[in-house]
C-alpha cells in the first residue's frame, strides 16, 4: 500500500454497516422502500411531504383496487356501508404485495366482508373506556396516571382498532374547548403524575396545536412524565421530520410508544424516523396486538423484536386482542401469546421481550398473562385479576385459523435449539416431567446435570448451517480453560462448556469469593 493509499482510507468517514438509519440502496443513495407503480413519477418532494402522503391516502373500492389485486371478500369488506372507516397512506400500501392476499401489512388495513361477524362477548367499547372519562377523551382508570385522547384521527386505520367506536370518526373530534376541560381537569388532579396523549393519533394533530396540548401539560407542575402513543412512524415516517423532533425535545421527559405488529412494517424509512425521535432525547418503545394471520408466530414476533431491539426500539407490550367488533377473526387463544412469551425468554435477550397482557374486559386495566393475576385458566375462559384484585373474564375465540407453518417464511427458517420441545406431553397428561431433548448420550449423569448447556452441539452458530433447518457440524469442543486461567484443572482434562466438575466440599468457589469481598 502507497502513501497516499493508506490516507485516503483514514479520511474516509467510517460508515457503520449494522446501523439500519444509515442503510444505502443498490443507488449508493440512502435506502427507500418500493412505491407502488401508480406512484413512482411523484416527485420525492412531495413523496417525502407528509401532508401529500396525508391527502393522497387510498379509501375507495377503485383508488383500493389500483393498488392491489382484491379479492371478493376484500370487496365486500370495501363496499360495506357501515364499515370502519378505510384510509391508506400510500408509502404504507406500498408496502403490500399487491398479489398476496396474506399479506401481514394488507391483513392491518384491507377490511374483510368477515370483519362484521359478531362473535360471543364481542362489545362496543371493551375497555368501558368512556364509563372511565371524568371529561370527554380523559380516561382515568389507574391512580397516578391517565389516557388523554386528543383527536379522533389517525394517519391509516387498523381493522382491529379497540377504539373503533369513535376513532375516524371527524364527527366525534376533540376541539379546543375539549382539550382545555381535559387540561383543567389534570390542573386539579394532583395524584396525576403520568399523561399518555393517544386518540386517535395526536402526531396528526396540525404541529401548532400538538404543541399547544404538550406545553398546557407540560405547564402542570405534579405531572412528571409525558407519553405519546402514535403510529404515525409505522404509516406515515415522513411526519417525524426535524421540526416535530425539536418541538418534542422542548418538553422531556417525553416518551414515546409507537406500534409495530410485523418485521416488514420497519422499513429505511422508519429506521431513519425513529432514530430521529432517539437522538431527540426520546426513549421509544413498542406495543404489538397478537393478531391471527398477521403476527401470531413466535418467529415472527422474534424477528420482529429483534428488529426492533436493531432500531434502539424497546417492546414494551404485546396485546391480547380486544372483544372489539370487527376484530373476531383476528383473535387467536392466550395459548398462542404463552407459546410465544415461552419461544422469547430464554431464546433471546431480555431487552427484546415484552410483557405479554390481556387488558381487561370490562375496564381493569391491562394485566399481564402471568402466575400472581392469571387465576384460572380453562375450557374458553380465562379468569384474571387486576392490581386492585378485580376479577375479570376473557372469553377465549371459538374458531381460530391456526398459523400455517408450511407456508410461514419465518418458520422454514427457524433457528434449532436442541431441546426446547416437548411441554405439550406434560400438559396433555402423557407423563409428568420432560427431559430435554438431544442429550440421550449424557442420561448416565443423571437428571440434575444433563442440561442442555452441556450439548456442544448448541453453539454451532447461527447462520452457519443451522439456519437452513439443518444441524449443522458441531464445532469443536474447546479446552476448557488453561494452565494460567484454572489452577484447579487436572493438566490434560478437557471439559466440554458446562461439563467442569463442582468444587469439592472447601475448596474455594465464585460465590466464596464474592462473599469475602
Ligand atoms: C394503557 C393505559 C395507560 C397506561 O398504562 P401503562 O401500563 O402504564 O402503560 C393508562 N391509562 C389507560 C386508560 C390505559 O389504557
Ligand atoms: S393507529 Fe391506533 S387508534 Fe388509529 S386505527 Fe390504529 S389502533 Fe386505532
Amino acid at each position: 500500500m502507497t502513501e497516499h493509499e493508506s490516507s485516503a482510507i483514514t479520511e474516509t468517514p467510517w460508515v457503520n454497516p449494522r446501523d439500519p438509519a444509515l442503510a444505502l440502496g443498490a443507488d449508493g443513495l440512502p435506502a427507500r422502500s418500493r412505491r407502488a407503480p401508480q406512484w413512482v413519477d411523484v416527485p420525492d418532494e412531495k413523496w417525502n411531504d407528509w401532508r401529500w402522503q396525508l391527502s393522497n391516502r387510498v379509501n375507495t373500492l377503485d383508488e383500493v383496487g389500483q393498488v392491489l389485486n382484491l379479492t371478493d371478500e376484500e370487496r365486500e369488506g370495501l363496499t360495506a356501508d357501515d364499515k370502519f372507516r378505510v384510509d391508506i397512506t400510500p408509502y404504507f400500501a406500498s408496502l403490500i404485495d399487491p398479489d398476496d392476499p396474506n399479506d401481514p401489512i394488507r391483513r392491518q388495513v384491507i377490511p374483510l366482508g368477515r370483519e362484521h361477524e359478531a362473535f360471543t362477548a364481542m362489545m362496543e367499547d371493551s375497555l368501558a373506556e368512556d364509563r372511565h372519562s371524568p371529561v370527554p377523551g380523559l380516561v382515568h382508570r389507574y391512580p397516578d396516571r391517565v389516557l388523554m385522547l386528543v383527536t379522533t384521527q389517525c394517519a391509516s386505520y387498523c381493522r382491529y382498532c379497540t377504539r373503533s367506536r369513535i376513532v375516524g370518526d371527524p364527527t366525534q373530534n376533540f376541539n379546543r374547548r375539549e382539550h382545555e376541560a381535559q387540561l383543567e381537569y389534570l390542573r386539579r388532579t394532583p395524584q396525576v403524575r403520568d399523561v399518555l396523549i393517544s386518540g386517535g393519533d395526536g402526531l396528526t394533530l396540525a404541529p401548532k396545536l400538538l404543541e399547544s396540548i404538550i406545553r398546557g401539560i407540560r405547564e402542570i407542575p405534579h405531572i412528571e412524565i409525558i407519553r405519546i402513543g402514535s403510529r404515525v412512524p409505522v404509516f406515515l415516517p415522513q411526519r417525524v421530520d426535524d421540526e416535530l423532533c425539536e418541538m418534542l425535545a422542548r418538553y422531556h421527559p417525553l416518551w414515546i410508544n409507537l406500534h409495530f405488529n410485523h418485521p416488514n412494517e420497519i422499513t429505511p424509512e422508519v429506521s431513519r424516523a425513529v432514530d430521529k425521535l432517539s437522538r431527540a432525547g426520546i426513549p421509544i418503545g413498542n406495543q404489538s396486538v397478537l393478531l391471527a394471520g398477521v403476527n401470531d408466530c413466535v418467529h415472527i414476533q422474534r424477528a420482529l423484536v429483534h428488529k426492533l431491539v436493531e432500531n434502539r426500539i424497546r417492546p414494551y407490550y404485546l396485546y391480547q386482542c380486544d372483544l372489539v367488533e370487527g376484530s373476531g377473526h383476528f383473535r387467536t387463544p392466550v395459548g398462542k401469546g404463552l407459546e410465544i412469551m415461552e419461544g422469547l425468554r430464554g431464546h433471546t435477550s431480555g431487552y427484546a421481550i415484552p410483557t405479554y397482557v390481556i387488558d381487561a374486559p370490562g375496564g381493569g386495566g391491562k394485566i399481564p398473562v402471568m402466575p400472581n393475576y392469571l387465576i384460572s385458566y380453562s375450557d374458553h375462559k380465562v379468569v384474571l385479576r387486576n392490581y386492585e384484585g378485580y376479577i375479570t373474564t376473557y372469553e377465549e375465540p371459538e374458531t381460530y385459523q391456526k398459523h400455517d407453518q408450511a407456508t410461514c417464511a419465518y418458520c422454514q427458517h427457524e433457528r434449532p435449539e436442541p431441546g426446547q420441545s416437548g411441554v405439550l406431553g406434560l400438559l396433555e397428561g402423557e407423563r409428568m416431567w420432560i427431559e430435554p431433548k438431544g442429550f440421550e448420550d449424557i442420561h448416565s449423569r443423571g437428571n440434575t446435570q444433563a442440561h442442555r448447556l452441556q450439548d456442544p452441539s448448541k453453539w454451532v452458530p447461527f447462520g452457519v448451517g443451522a439456519i437452513e433447518g439443518r444441524a449443522g457440524r458441531p464445532l469443536p469442543v474447546l479446552e476448557a480453560g488453561t494452565a494460567e486461567t484454572n489452577g484447579t484443572k487436572p493438566r490434560g482434562a478437557t471439559y466440554g462448556p458446562g461439563e467442569e466438575p463442582r468444587p469439592r466440599e472447601g475448596e474455594p468457589t465464585a460465590s466464596a469469593h464474592g462473599e469475602l469481598l
